[in-house]
C-alpha cells in the first residue's frame, strides 16, 4: 500500500501528519482486561468485527438512498475475511460508510458507551469479577487484542477522498496517519499473538463465521479454498460462506436457537445469551415482523430513562435507524431487536415515527407481545429477570394504563408468607391464599426489606394469619397510587387509616381484661404531652407487642414520595400522622398510673420517637431522645 507519509518536520500545522494519541484511560483498562479475561473464548473477536463491518454497510446502505453517488464505485456491498498463514495475520473488509480521521480517533481511541464511568467504578481489581463485568459491558472493537500483537485498521469514508491509517499494539497509544489510495469502507489486519496463530487458517475461519455470522444478512467472502495461498499477483476467486440473509426474513421453523443467540448478541452489542426471544411476523393490513429479545442481564444505564435505547429499525430489509425509540413503552426500555416494516416509507424519520398512527397501532402490539413473553416464562428464568428488570416494569402499573392489569401480574413481592425475601410471591399466588371473603391485597411500604419485617403494623396481621406483601423499592409509593385493582381486589396499606381486621384469634382474648379502662383521659394525656407533633392520638388495633406505632392518614403522602419530592426540590404538603396506642401493653398501664406530669411527658416522647423507629425512619431530635432516655436509664440504676 501506498502511504503518503508527511514530513516530520513540516512547516504547516499538518492535519495529514501522522501522530501518536494515547488511549483514553478507560479504553485503556478495557483493553487490559479484555485481554486477560477473554483467552479462553477467543473467536468473539471475529463476530465482533463482522458485526461492525455490517454495521457500517447497513448505514451506508441508508446514506445512499439520499445521495446513490456514495456507492457508484462500488455498489455491490459485502465483507471479505483473508489470511496469511506465513504473516500470521487474518483481516476483515468491508467497503461499508468507512470512517474520517476524526472518526477514527474518537471511535477506536475511546470508549463513547453510555454507562462507562458506572462500569468502571464497579472494578473491583480482582481478575474474576471483573471478567463477568467486561461480559455485560460488550467487548466490540477492542476484542481484536484478545488474539492480535498489533492491528491496523485502513478506511475510508464514502464521499471523501483521503483514506486513514490507525496502528495500535493494544497498551498504551495508537498512531493515525493520512493515507492515499484507500478503497472505501474499513479492513482491519490483525498480526495474530503467538497463541492465536490457529484462526490464520482457512478452515478455522469459515467454521466460525459460520457459527457466529450465519445470520448477518450480507454476503461474508473468503477465498475459495485449493488455490493454496502463495502467488497474490491475480485476485484470487471469492464464494460466500455465511448465510447472508437477514435472519428475521427466515421462517422460525429454519432457525436455530444458537442462530437466534447469535444475532442478538450483534443487535443488542451484548455478550451473553439473552433470556428469551418472540419472533413474529404480521400480515394484513399493516405487515411488519418483529424480533424481540429479553436480555439476562440490565445495562448500566437502566434507570437513565434518557438513555438511547430502543429497537433497530429496517424498511423492507433496509436498515433505516438504531434505536427507534416509539415501538416500545419507556417501561419495557430494556427489550432489545429489530422491527421490520414494508409499510414506511424509506425515507421515515424519527418525527414521522412519533406521531405515525401505524406506529402506534405496531406499537400497542410489540407491548403486548413482550408482556406476554414475559408472563410465559418459567417461574425461576423470570424471577431472574425481575431482579434485573422489576423496578423498571413498575413504572408501567403508573404509564401503560392499557396493560396495566397485566402489568400488575407481572409483579413479585416479598410477603410474611416466606421470611425469605428472596422467595417472591404474584398478585395471582397472594389471591389464591386468601381466606374465604376476603378483598384487600393488604401491603407495607418500607424504607428497606429488614424494616418493613420488623414493621408494628405488621402485629396484627400475624396475629390474625393475614399475608402482607412488602414493599421497599423507592417508587413503591408511586405506583401503588395507580394500582386501583387487580382481580376485582383492591390495595390497602397497612399503615394507613383505620384498620377494620375484625377480631383476632380466641388466644388474644385472655388479654383484654389487662387492657386499660376508661381510656379516654389517657390518650387526651397523650395527646397533650405530644400538642401538634401528631394529628390525634387513638386507641390501636393494629398492635399486639409494640406499645405505640404512627399511622399515616389515608391520603396522606408517604415517605417515599416526600423523599422524591424533596430530591427534586419540591417541598411536600404538611401531614402529621396519628399516634395509635396498644391499651393492652403493659408499658401503658404503668404509664396511665404516673402521676409525675413532667415524667410521663418524657415517656410519652419518647415512646413517640420509638414508634418512628420501629418503622425504620429517624427521630426528629435524636439528640433530645438519647437525653431522655439516659435520664430513665440513671433513675433504674441508681
Ligand atoms: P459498537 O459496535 O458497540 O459501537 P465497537 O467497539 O465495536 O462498538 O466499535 C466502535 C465504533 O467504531 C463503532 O460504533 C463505529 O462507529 C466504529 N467502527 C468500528 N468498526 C467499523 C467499521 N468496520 N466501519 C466503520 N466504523 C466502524
Ligand atoms: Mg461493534
Amino acid at each position: 500500500m501506498t502511504a503518503e507519509t508527511a514530513s516530520p518536520d513540516s512547516a504547516e500545522e499538518a492535519p495529514h501528519a501522522k501522530e501518536t494519541r494515547g488511549f483514553q484511560t478507560e479504553a485503556k483498562k478495557l483493553l487490559k482486561l479484555m485481554i486477560n479475561s477473554l483467552y479462553s473464548n477467543k473467536e468473539v473477536f471475529l463476530r465482533e468485527l463482522i458485526s461492525n463491518a455490517s454495521d457500517a454497510i447497513d448505514r451506508l446502505r441508508f446514506e445512499a438512498l439520499a445521495d446513490e453517488s456514495l456507492i457508484a464505485d462500488d455498489p455491490d456491498f459485502r465483507i471479505v475475511v483473508d489470511f496469511d498463514k506465513e504473516a500470521g495475520t487474518v483481516s476483515v473488509a468491508d467497503n461499508g460508510v468507512g470512517m474520517s480521521r476524526d472518526d477514527v480517533v474518537a471511535n477506536l481511541g475511546t470508549i463513547a458507551k453510555s454507562g462507562t464511568e458506572e462500569f468502571f467504578d464497579r472494578l473491583t481489581g480482582e481478575e474474576q469479577a471483573d471478567s463477568a463485568l467486561i461480559g455485560q459491558f460488550g467487548v466490540g472493537f477492542y476484542s481484536s487484542f484478545i488474539v492480535a500483537k498489533e492491528v491496523e485498521v485502513l478506511t475510508r469514508r464514502a464521499g471523501e477522498a483521503a483514506g486513514t491509517r490507525w496502528v495500535s499494539s493494544g497498551e498504551e497509544d495508537f498512531t493515525v496517519e493520512t493515507v492515499a489510495d484507500v478503497p472505501r469502507g474499513t479492513r482491519v489486519t490483525l498480526s495474530l499473538r503467538g497463541d492465536a496463530t490457529e484462526f490464520a487458517d482457512g478452515f478455522r475461519l469459515r467454521s466460525v463465521i459460520r457459527q457466529y455470522s450465519d445470520h448477518v444478512g450480507i454476503p461474508v467472502m473468503m477465498a475459495k479454498e485449493g488455490g493454496d495461498d502463495g502467488d497474490e499477483e491475480a485476485a484470487p476467486e471469492l464464494e460466500t460462506v455465511n448465510e447472508a440473509k437477514a435472519l428475521w426474513t427466515r421462517s422460525r421453523t429454519d432457525i436455530s436457537d444458537d442462530e437466534y443467540k447469535a444475532f442478538y448478541k450483534h443487535v443488542s452489542h451484548d455478550f451473553e445469551d439473552p433470556a428469551v426471544w418472540s419472533h413474529n411476523k404480521v400480515e394484513g393490513k399493516l405487515e411488519y415482523t418483529s424480533l424481540l429479545y429479553v436480555p439476562k442481564r440490565a445495562p448500566f444505564d437502566l434507570y437513565n430513562r434518557e438513555a438511547p435505547r430502543g429497537l433497530k429499525l429496517y424498511v423492507q430489509r433496509v436498515f433505516i435507524m438504531d434505536e427507534a425509540e416509539q415501538f416500545l413503552p419507556l417501561y419495557l426500555r430494556f427489550i432489545r431487536g429489530v422491527v421490520d416494516s414494508s409499510d414506511l416509507p424509506l425515507n421515515v424519520s424519527r418525527e414521522i415515527l412519533q406521531s405515525d398512527e401505524r406506529i402506534r397501532t405496531i406499537k400497542n402490539a410489540l407491548t403486548k407481545r413482550v408482556l406476554d413473553m414475559l408472563g410465559k416464562m418459567d417461574a425461576d428464568a423470570y424471577a431472574e429477570i425481575w431482579d434485573e428488570f422489576g423496578q423498571v416494569l413498575k413504572e408501567g402499573i403508573g404509564e401503560d394504563f392499557a396493560n396495566k392489569d397485566d402489568v400488575l401480574g407481572l409483579l413479585r413481592f416479598a410477603s410474611t408468607e416466606s421470611a425469605d425475601s428472596a422467595q417472591r410471591t404474584s398478585l395471582k399466588d397472594y389471591i389464591g391464599r386468601m381466606k374465604e371473603g376476603a378483598d384487600k391485597v393488604y401491603y407495607l411500604i418500607a424504607e428497606s426489606d429488614a424494616a418493613a419485617r420488623q414493621s408494628p403494623h405488621l402485629e396484627a396481621f400475624r396475629a390474625r394469619g393475614i399475608e402482607v406483601l412488602l414493599l421497599s423499592d423507592r417508587i413503591d409509593e408511586w405506583w401503588m397510587s395507580f394500582a386501583g385493582e387487580f382481580d376485582g381486589k383492591t390495595f390497602q396499606d397497612v399503615a394507613r387509616g383505620e384498620l377494620d381486621l375484625g377480631e383476632p384469634e380466641a388466644a388474644e382474648k385472655e388479654e383484654d381484661e389487662k387492657e386499660v379502662e376508661d381510656e379516654e383521659p389517657l390518650l387526651k394525656r397523650f395527646k397533650d404531652a405530644l400538642g401538634d407533633q401528631v394529628e390525634s392520638v387513638r386507641k390501636s388495633t393494629r398492635l399486639t407487642d409494640s406499645p405505640a406505632c404512627l399511622v399515616l392518614g389515608e391520603h396522606d403522602m408517604g415517605i417515599q414520595m416526600r423523599r422524591i419530592m424533596e430530591a427534586t426540590g419540591q417541598s411536600a404538603p404538611e401531614s402529621k400522622p396519628h399516634l395509635e396506642v396498644n391499651l393492652r401493653h403493659p408499658l401503658i398501664g404503668h404509664l396511665n398510673r404516673e402521676v409525675d406530669e413532667d415524667r410521663f411527658a418524657d415517656l410519652v416522647a419518647i415512646i413517640f420517637d420509638q414508634a418512628s423507629l420501629a418503622e425504620g425512619n429517624t427521630v426528629a431530635e435524636p439528640g433530645k431522645y438519647v437525653q431522655r432516655v439516659n435520664k430513665l436509664l440513671l433513675d433504674l440504676l441508681s
